[in-house]
């Protein structure tokens, strides 16, 4: 539930600013873009709730604060991840689709693969559809590590048709897993990264007596583009330079083994932004397999590795959180590169494959968390304190007052009243004005500066000192979760999410809130968002409401986020659920799974809980022996910390 730890939010829960009702659920969609980034799988109901389509079919939708709300009966708690498991099919059968499509349309002679990089999402709910989806969609699986290896070999053990490729950097356990699997049949491809692994995977293969089927990674001239470019191009850690790929293509041909080598593959990077690198990319890596066709290579089929991005901003531009193409654009610029290099050469056209992790997985999951207290919202002055300071004898006040009522540009308005209220702090601190008179110089400020926000942000201009406004005019909204376990790429890359309130999308919003989490780290905030409510930094959000909660969903937080979130303080992962809808439209919880306990974060960091117990256990009975306290104090305590280790890493927010 809200609770207020600003007590002027909590008496003023109707003030003025928030009570403006006009406002339509489908001006609430547009305000925060679900149209744009929710890319079909995300709505708003009339009611101003949003709602989740796994199938992107508007008459199969989940309302998301209902099943919030059911798994908060069965006792899970916010922070929680919502999964989507028959949004993965669908995503898995979009894909599938703009490529097939895009084969018939160019009479391309080659099949297509997607091979979902299990790096991406290891959770076993995802893996474990991923492998039951692979008959019907042609998927394959990807794996970049042991531990990747044997989740894919053992999850594949009843489809072993499933093709699989193995990237990442390999050692002789490695290989020798993948040469004995390619004995037992199955359809598994090494792609060697470094020139010590081919020389390995020959050695391993006498030994063994299996020779696999082969992959080469080659590093592009072609650069990549945006945050994740360092993957791909010349400079990554990756791959083969051209002279070392020709060089071992040769070695297996004079070895008699080019048929082998059968996959060429290259991942210039992840969430390309512009479909323009994507193209020379493919255009350079058809060059590279004719050429070693031409030597003897069997180069059955080109591997394009990740890349197809997710529009997190719904801005369909190149930006660092947007793309500018779709999924089937992407897939027509692949085939029609790839054409037109091998019809130029003369030659068959090879098999495509992706492996596309994002694209499938980003819209799989939701991050949902309460809010938990707001602060730095003064309540407007009234009339009469408007007219006192008007009639002050602090010209700062008196400043502040004029610029409530002033018509100037809303720029000059905004700074204006940033150099009246320093003028104002600045008198506090000398002793030439009280604390009462700077407080209600704080709160015309606010004033001043929300009225003169808004007004930029409807004429889309940008705050002139976006950082300095944000710390002194924006709200601070406390909320129930940790950057750093739940999204890293946000703090580490100053990724963009989408964000939105679950309900109340019917009502207007009001406030320009930066988001805090529940971290104690200054870099555990959201100041930067998508759409019209994110405009000039900031969300503008609603007023929470005492005893109700106010619920935020961050959206497309399916790929990498799980994976690479950290314990920083000890939060621990959240509580998380699969949601699914069954054929009446039923909403149905496949599973319901509580996230790290106390216990398991200490553990995580070398500390026994059961020794932890007992060092609580002898203190009180010490303080109790020496008189020190009461049994009733003492069992108190004892039982909290007990309690507390068995407890939620997260806030309570229900009490
Ligand atoms: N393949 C390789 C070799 C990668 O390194 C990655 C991710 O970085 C991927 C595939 C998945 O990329 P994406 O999530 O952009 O599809």
């Amino acid at each position: 539930m809200f609770r207020a730890v600003n007590h002027r939010a909590a008496d003023a829960p109707d003030a003025p600013r928030s009570t403006d009702r006009r406002w339509s659920a489908q001006q609430g969609a547009e305000f925060f873009g679900v149209p744009a980034w929710g890319d079909g799988y995300l709505g708003v109901d009339e009611a101003g709730r949003l709602t989740v389509m796994p199938e992107r079919d508007p008459s199969r939708a989940i309302v998301l604060a209902d099943a919030v709300a059911e798994l908060r009966e069965r006792g899970l708690s916010t922070p929680m991840l919502v999964r989507f498991p028959q949004l993965l099919e669908h995503r898995a059968t979009v894909i599938r689709g703009a490529f097939d499509d895009a084969i018939t349309r160019h009479g391309y002679r080659g099949s297509y693969t997607c091979v979902y990089p299990i790096k991406v999402n290891q959770h076993r709910s995802v893996v474990e559809r991923m492998r039951s989806l692979a008959p019907r969609l042609g998927l394959g699986l990807e794996a970049g590590s042991k531990p990747e290896l044997v989740a894919v070999l053992a999850w594949t053990s009843d489809t072993p048709g499933t093709p699989i490729v193995c990237n990442g950097f390999k050692d002789s356990e490695y290989l020798e897993t993948v040469l004995l699997a390619a004995g037992m049949g199955r359809p598994i491809t090494p792609i060697v990264e470094r020139r010590e692994e081919l020389d390995e995977i020959l050695r391993l293969s006498e030994r063994l007596g299996v020779t696999p089927n082969l992959g080469l990674r080659v590093k592009l001239a072609s650069p990549g583009a945006g945050r994740w470019q360092a993957s791909g191009g010349l400079g990554s850690k990756f791959g083969l330079f051209v002279a070392e790929a020709l060089d071992a293509a040769k070695q297996l041909i004079d070895a008699g083994l080019g048929e082998r080598l059968t996959i060429l593959h290259c991942h210039i990077g992840s969430q390309i932004a512009d479909l323009r690198t994507v193209r020379r990319a493919t255009r350079e890596l058809a060059r590279i397999a004719v050429e070693l066709r031409r030597l003897g290579a069997a180069i059955t089929t080109l591997d394009l590795g990740g890349g197809l991005g997710v529009d997190y901003d719904g801005a369909r531009t190149a930006g660092h959180s947007s793309i500018d193409y779709t999924v089937a654009s992407y897939a027509d610029a692949l085939v029609a590169e790839v054409a037109a290099v091998f019809d130029a050469a003369g030659l068959p056209h090879p098999d495509l494959m992706t492996e596309s992790g994002r694209a499938l997985v980003a819209y799989e999951s939701v991050l949902v968390f309460d809010v938990i207290g707001v602060s730095g919202h003064a309540p407007e002055p009234t009339d009469a304190e408007r007219a006192a300071a008007g009639a002050s004898d602090l010209e700062p006040l008196r400043e502040l007052s004029a610029l409530a009522d002033s018509s100037d540009p809303a720029p000059q308005r905004l700074q204006a009243a940033a150099v009246a209220r320093d003028a104002l702090a600045e008198l506090f601190t000398s002793g030439g004005a009280s604390l009462a008179e700077r407080a209600l110089g704080d709160r015309l400020f606010h004033l001043v500066g929300h009225a003169a926000l808004e007004e930029m942000a409807r004429a889309g201009q940008s705050p002139p000192e976006p950082d300095r406004l944000a710390d002194i005019l924006f709200d601070l909204y406390f909320c129930n979760f940790s950057i750093f376990q739940s999204l890293p790429d946000l703090w580490a890359l100053g990724q963009r999410f989408p964000t939105c309130p679950l309900t109340r999308l019917d009502e207007r919003p009001t406030r320009r809130a930066v988001l805090c989490d529940v971290t104690c780290d200054s870099d555990g905030e959201m100041r930067s968002f998508p759409s019209r409510a994110g405009a000039g930094g900031g969300l503008t959000l609603h007023t929470p409401r005492p005893g109700e909660p106010y619920d935020l969903g961050v959206f497309l937080v399916g790929a990498y986020q799980e994976i690479l979130g950290d314990m920083h303080n000890l939060f621990g992962d959240p509580d998380a659920a699969l949601v699914a809808l069954d054929d009446a439209g039923r909403l149905v919880i496949e599973e319901a799974a509580p996230g790290d306990r106390v216990a398991d974060a200490l553990r995580y960091v070398g500390h026994d809980p059961a020794s932890l117990r007992e060092r609580v256990v002898a203190e009180t009975k010490r303080a109790l022996r020496d008189g020190a306290v009461s049994q009733q104090l003492a069992d108190a305590y004892r039982r909290r910390l007990e309690d507390a280790i068995d407890g939620s890493t997260y806030l309570r927010s229900d009490d």
